[in-house]
Order: structure tokens, then sequence, then C-alpha cells
């Protein structure tokens, strides 16, 4: 390796050695990955020392902002005390200790025990065999199916890829595993068809009281779901989803278990989006904003109830390496004394998240755009050739979407596409500054994918 290699060098050898999830690499190879060198608040800058605005916090993660020298103090002071422990036999350590103690300060209801993952997606494997587990414990061992929905996102693993419903990631490697069974989301504005967002939310929570009695109330052990889908397109649910959805689990004995990775830690202008949606889960997943991405690190935050019949049921046959890795554990817990001490998630609800949702909302104006939603700091941009009928677009979808992203970037901003929706989750800590030039450059980004689409003759409504 020289001292500087130039960009097309780092592209090259990231060609040659380098997959990358959820990526068409040869498509890469051909035009070659972004370096991302350095990161400061809201800003990464790029190996050619370009600065783009990160609307993505990374991956949904970076709560706090990039670059904050606090948190790697605390890592390197770990390694230097104690950088590795394992959790397995008969052993803690006190950044494991601390931060399960603070985690159960915050969660909500009686979530008050944490088993550790370095990922999200290992804490939703956790979860099935959790489930699993403490009904068997239980004496119900029939109760197995776990329902979900489609397009859910519940992580990458085989456990967590299963739990979700895209369809795309089933349809490789032979997935989804049995036991798993999925309803509809409860996304009104592709869906909705003539109801209105209220009939269509309830409508769609009904659809799991359909499902239970078709597989069997006595053989469902947990309903599955984001308070507000994330990777799915940022889809919030109309007012009347959740109410019935709790309803349901609580008449048929159904654990719920909500995941939070994104939700959590701010998020949505709350700790978690149970509280935002007044959920009451039985499990929680956790990761992403636990540690803002400083650390890999997730976990399954558990009811009372469940921690105490799993307990009580001899060994719990699961584990990670990771479990509570010290370092991970104690990035986290600085990365939430940050959250308190800086108030972020009161500004998120009360300051940050309302400048945002009004800036945003004035995107709607946008000849593209069909639909500007969001909550807290999480948004999304419906695109659209016909406002008035919410249509989509003859072209396959996501090809109108995936111009807007390329447009995005050309103009600095970190935009994201799902399909034809443009989704956002800036840090917590992005100023008001910071919201005007995003949506300056979304704007931007909006009128040449506009211009882009229209000279191509993408404009024909499906
Ligand atoms: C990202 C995500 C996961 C998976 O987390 P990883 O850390 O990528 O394994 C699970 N659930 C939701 C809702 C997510 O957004």
């Amino acid at each position: 390796m020289r001292a500087h290699p130039t960009t097309s060098d780092l592209q090259a050898q990231d060609a040659a050695h380098h997959m990358h999830p959820f990526t068409d690499d040869a498509a890469l190879a051909k035009k070659g990955a972004r370096v991302i060198t350095k990161g400061e608040g809201v800003w990464l800058t790029d190996s050619d020392g370009r600065q783009m605005l990160d609307g993505m916090s990374g991956l949904w993660c970076v709560n706090i902002g990039h670059g904050r020298a606090e948190l790697a103090e605390v890592a390197a002071a770990q390694m230097r005390e104690l950088a590795f422990s394992n959790t397995f036999f008969q052993t803690t350590h006190p950044p494991a200790i601390a931060l399960a103690a603070k985690l159960a300060d915050l969660a909500p209801c009686d979530l008050n025990h944490v088993f550790y993952s370095s990922s999200g997606s290992e804490a939703n494997d956790t979860n099935i065999r959790l489930v699993r587990h403490y009904w068997a414990s239980k004496g119900k061992p029939q109760k197995q199916v776990i329902i979900s929905r489609k397009n859910a996102y519940h992580g990458s693993t085989i456990g967590g890829a299963s739990l979700g419903g895209m369809a795309a990631m089933h349809a490789q490697g032979a997935l989804p595993i049995p036991g798993i069974e999925r309803i509809g989301q409860p996304h009104w504005y592709s869906e909705g068809g003539n109801m209105t967002p209220e009939e269509f939310g309830k409508a769609r929570a009904q659809e799991l009281e359909e499902a239970i009695h078709r597989i069997g109330a006595d053989t469902v052990a947990a309903f599955i779901a984001e308070p507000i889908q994330g990777a799915g397109g940022v889809i919030i649910p109309p007012d009347s989803y959740w109410p019935e959805i709790t309803t349901i689990c609580k008449v048929h004995d159904l654990l719920l278990i909500v995941d939070e990775v994104i939700t959590g830690f701010g998020r949505t202008g709350n700790w978690f989006g149970s509280q935002t949606f007044d959920l009451k889960p039985d499990i929680m997943t956790i990761a992403k904003g636990l540690s803002s991405g400083y650390m890999p690190i997730g976990g399954s935050m558990v009811s009372d109830e469940i921690a105490d019949v799993v307990g009580q049921a001899g060994d719990f046959a699961h584990g990670y390496t990771y479990s509570g890795h010290p370092v991970a554990a104690a990035v986290a817990l600085a990365n939430l004394e940050i959250l308190e001490t800086e108030k972020l998630i009161g500004r998120v609800r009360d300051h940050i998240g309302p400048y945002l949702t009004r800036a945003w909302a004035g995107l709607e104006d946008h000849p593209l755009v069909g639909r500007a939603e969001s909550c807290g700091l999480m948004a999304a941009l419906a695109l659209t050739p016909d406002k008035a009928r919410r249509a989509a677009f003859a072209a396959n979808e996501g090809v109108v979407g995936e111009i807007c992203r390329d447009r995005a970037f050309a103009n600095d901003l970190v935009m994201r596409h799902v399909g034809d929706r443009m989704i956002i989750a800036p840090p917590l800590t992005i100023t008001e500054d910071e919201v005007d030039e995003l949506i300056r450059r979304a704007t931007r980004a909006l009128d040449e994918t506009h211009a882009i689409v229209q000279q191509a003759g993408l404009m024909a409504v499906a």
C-alpha cells in the first residue's frame, strides 16, 4: 500500500477484493465505489475531498453524528482495561452490567432485561429462539409460528431475512425458513386504494386476526413488526393500525416483538417508537442507534415475565462470542449518556423534528412528489407521475427512484431510494441550517430527476 493511494487505486482494489452487501458488484466495479474517508457531524468527506450531507445517518445509526472523539476515548480506555471477556461461563463485567441497567431504566413497560448481540439481525435470530423456548417452557411447545409482514425488514441472517418480508431476499438462498407467516403492510399510499387511511389501517390490522384464525391461535407464538417500516420505505402506519394490532395480540395471547432497530434511541422523538405509538412490547429488538454505529452492538430487551420463565427453564442454549462485548457496551453506554445530556431526543420531538416536518412537507409541491411524510427525523417522498391518483410509474419500480438517488449523490446529498420512495433519516444533531441545506439539495435532485425522466419519456402512468 502506498501512503496516499489515489481514489482510482482504492476503487480498483475495492472492486478486486471487497464484496459489498446488497450490491450488484459487477455494476459497481464499472463505475467505482465512492470512498468515504472522514465524518464530522452530519458531513462525510470522500477521497477526493468532496463533502456530502449524510441524510441517512450512515445506515440509520449515527444518531449523535459523526466524529465524536468522546467515544473514541471511551473505547480506548476500555480496550486498555479489559478488551474482551465472555459472558457465557458464569462471568460478567462492568460495561455489560452498566449498559443493561441503563437500558432497563430507559425501556418502556417492564422490559428490564437484555440479551446482547452484535447486530439487529442477530437479535432477531435470538428472538425467534427466545419466543419458541418461552412457550415451550410454559408447556405450550406447539406455539411456534411467528407472524410478520410483507416488506418488513428484520435483518439479513437466515432468521432475520426469514422474518422480514423482502421478496428479493427470499428469492435467494432458499428462504424463508418454515414457521413464519406474513400479512400485508399498512402502506396506505401505495395499497390503500379508495379507502381512507383510517379504514385501511384497520383493515390491515385485521389481517392479523384472520391469519391467527387460519393458522390456529394455539400454534402462534408472536407477531413482529417495526413501529415504522424503515428499509421498506419509511412507511408510517395510519393512526388506526397499532391500537388494533395491540388488541389482537392481547386477545390471542401472542407475544409482541417490536423491532426498534431504527425507531429506537430518539429517531421518532421519544426514546423508543413504542412510546410514540403507545405499544406495549414483550420483546424489543435494538441495535443501530444503541451505539450510534460507533461499535457493532444489538440486543433483545425482554419483559420480566419472559426473563423469569426462560431464566427458570435451565440453560438457554444460545449466545454469541461477542454478546455484551465490553468495548461495544462501554461505547453504547457513553452514547446513551450523550443522547441524555445533550437532550437530543427532546430536541427531535419539540424542535428539529417539527422543523424538518415543515420543510419536508414543502417538497410536496414538487411536480414529482405525490406525498411527503415524516415522523421525528425519518421521512419519505413518494415519487409519482400523477399526484391526484397516487399513481405508480409505468417503468419498473425503482427506475425513477434510482435516478433520483444518483442525482442526490451528484449533489452531495446521501438520500436513499426504496423503489420510487426517497428516504432520509439524518443525525439527531442536525441543525436548522443543515436541514435547509438538505432540502435545497433534495430539491435540486428532484428538479434534475424530473428533467431526466421527462426527457426519457418516463412520466407514463402504470
Ligand atoms: C437494520 C435493521 C435490522 C438489522 O440490523 P443489522 O445490525 O443490520 O443486522 C433489523 N431490523 C431493522 C428494523 C433494521 O432496520
